[in-house]
């Protein structure tokens, strides 16, 4: 038998939460998001307490072409200045393939953009699916004020994680807080070239 003949499994993850008692999460801190917030001194403000932002589960199948690969990722409520807690968002290294965000609790929004430039935006809440088409990086954001924006994905397990220019220069878009609400505005790291 190879490798690739796995056995089914069965794991649990809270409906509300996200959380699994099976396995353990990979977090990620604020201060491992360093210059991908625009508001670099709303960012150096808030180290010193140096929050969770987000979590996932990475369940370490077989990083094969016929696997899918999925778990739950947990953005926490909470805001840089006046943007929201994001993932960082990711290409896949094989560019043109999908994924799968099922929304279980929580309000927010997935941002998509491709190497052109071309970008989307879906709203995400509980009971919504979010199709991410081949070549969009996509970034899951927490606009709401108190709750986890929790959603369950799912995608080719081979399909690989390229930040590429996210890490360096964010998305094309960001998604701010303007009276109370949530909007999509320029990245200034990418028009004051
Ligand atoms: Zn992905």
């Amino acid at each position: 038998m190879s490798m690739e003949n796995l056995q089914s499994l069965s794991i649990p993850f809270d409906l509300k939460s996200g959380l699994s008692s099976a396995r353990t999460s990979t977090t990620r801190l604020l201060s491992q998001m360093r210059g991908m917030y625009h508001d670099t001194a709303a960012y150096d403000a808030l180290l010193s307490e140096d929050p969770l932002v987000y979590e996932f589960y990475e369940l370490g199948l077989p990083e094969t072409s016929g696997n899918i690969a999925f778990g739950t990722s947990i953005v926490k409520p909470g805001k840089v200045g006046d943007e929201y807690f994001m993932t960082k968002g990711h290409f896949h290294t094989i560019l043109d393939t999908g994924e799968v965000y099922y929304c279980l609790s929580g309000k927010g929004m997935m941002l998509m953009e491709n190497p052109e430039g071309d970008w989307e935006v879906q709203e995400l809440s509980p009971g919504v699916a979010v199709y991410v088409p081949g070549r969009y990086a996509h970034r899951s954001i927490n606009t709401g004020s108190d709750e986890a924006l929790v959603t369950f994905f799912a995608f080719r397990a081979d399909a690989g994680h390229d930040y590429g220019t996210i890490e360096t220069k964010g998305y094309r878009k960001l998604v701010v807080e303007r009276d109370g609400k949530p909007e999509v505005v320029d990245n200034p790291k990418w028009t004051q070239q």
